[in-house]
């Protein structure tokens, strides 16, 4: 038996390029050392030896990368979402912050934690990068869950010194010492699951706490994540606020968490200024989290992600839960599909008969679930030669017709249809989590 080498035989499709699906039907994909070597059509001598998964029946996808989701707001998904009138944009204040405020408690956070962590497992998502919330004790905890689990996933401690509620709000000193020592319990305490620095976003972060948890970021060398130009109403806040820029942007940007020398997820970005899109088509180092269900939810706007695409700005997709209500990122890549309809509809298709259509369609969709986050990662999301064999086996045996589907159309199928009933197995980095 060939060591730290296995065989998994079915029908593969991932996507190399945001255009279009590569399919290999009834292929052997060899995985060493927790990598992809390839896939083939049949299975090489050198390979003959070593154990074999059949999944013959079965469609195999890349694992999926959540870029942006709150854990703690995952106990109350599915609350807030129809909010009218007077009581739009109070959600933060009954909802999410009353909320977050529960993980002082740490035994409350293990037990909600636990359940989040364990329903993640039962999704197609096979890393992360996650908010916690301001408390250090229970974001070291979901840390912990997580690498038990077998995930890959940043986490972080967030931080906010304004504009939050008494009992969730933190001093300046207060933010920087608990951050700091979360970075000295965490940075090498998990092989698989690491800090990611997390101002909240620039209304609940003073002047003085970004510029320090900008030289936290430098010193350590850890990637950021935060929100940028999510609804007309934040970004006037943040104008208000901030009388020294001229755009959003410029307030990460200003003290280096843009995505120059250290990574950065931003999350959003449906409004950007003409001067903001230019900035970010700079920045080589800087992710968009698309978060296409939190878009409606939150009446918000939908952002131009065939417009960052074409300027070659990374973009993956994000659940922003509990801005959606679930954890799937199957869903949330029929959304993007959806909400790109809607945008068109509205905008170019508008009393224009002959628009031509300019929709994200399924396989870009599919491509920034996989190694558009993934690249956020390293070589992850894809099955191409040298990466991270990140992979989820799907049955469509529950759902298929009685006709004969092509293997893109089973996939499809499963795409808008499947839940976690439908996953068979999961793999992390090599690893066989389910
Ligand atoms: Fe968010």
């Amino acid at each position: 038996m060939l060591q730290n080498t296995f065989v998994i035989k079915g029908n593969f499709l991932h996507t190399p390029t945001p255009d279009e699906f590569q399919v290999y039907e009834k292929a052997f994909l060899v995985v060493e050392n927790n990598k992809v070597v390839n896939v083939f059509p049949s299975l090489p001598d050198a390979y003959q030896n070593a154990s074999l998964y059949d999944y013959s029946n079965d469609i195999i996808i890349p694992g999926m990368i959540d870029m942006h989701l709150h854990a703690p707001q995952y106990a109350f998904r599915g609350l807030g979402m129809h909010l009218e009138g007077k009581d739009w944009g109070t959600w933060f204040m009954r909802y999410a912050f009353p909320d977050e405020m529960r993980y002082h408690d740490l035994e409350y956070a293990l037990s909600a934690y636990g359940r989040f962590v364990d329903d993640l497992m039962l999704t197609t998502t096979t890393r992360a990068c996650i908010y916690g919330t301001l408390h250090r004790e229970a974001t070291e905890a979901l840390m912990d869950l997580l690498e038990e689990k077998g995930f890959c996933a940043y986490v972080g401690k967030v931080n906010m010194d304004r504009n939050s509620l008494d009992g969730l709000e933190e001093s300046t000193e207060e933010s920087l010492s608990e951050t700091f020592k979360w970075l000295e319990n965490t940075i090498n305490a998990f092989p698989h699951v690491k800090p990611i620095i997390t101002p909240r976003y620039i209304p609940t972060c003073t002047d003085r706490l970004m510029s320090q948890l900008s030289a936290l970021a430098h010193e350590y060398n850890l990637p950021v994540q935060s929100h940028l130009s999510e609804g007309l109403d934040e970004i006037e806040w943040v104008s208000s606020l901030r009388t020294d820029i001229s755009f959003y942007a410029e307030a990460y940007d200003k003290v280096g968490m843009l995505g120059d020398a250290i990574p950065s997820i931003m999350a959003h970005c449906v409004y950007p200024t003409e001067e903001e899109f230019h900035l970010m088509q700079t920045k080589a180092n800087l992710w968009v989290a698309h978060c296409p269900q939190s878009n409606i939810s939150s009446s918000g706007g939908i952002a131009p992600i065939k417009k960052y695409l074409r300027a070659g700005i990374h973009v993956g997709l994000g659940t922003d839960m509990a801005g959606s209500c679930t954890l799937s990122l199957l869903r949330a890549i029929t959304d993007a599909v959806h909400v790109s309809k809607a945008w068109w509809g509205f905008n170019e298709r508008k009393n224009n008969l002959h628009a031509e259509r300019n929709i994200i369609p399924l396989p870009t969709a599919f491509y920034l679930a996989t190694k558009g986050g993934g690249s956020f990662f390293g070589d992850v999301g894809s099955f191409e030669p040298g990466y991270e064999f990140d992979a989820v086996i799907l049955s469509d045996n529950r759902i298929k017709d009685l006709i004969d589907r092509s293997t893109k159309e089973r996939l499809e199928r499963l795409i808008l249809m499947s839940d976690d009933r439908d996953i068979k197995a999961k793999f992390i980095a090599g690893r066989k989590v389910i």
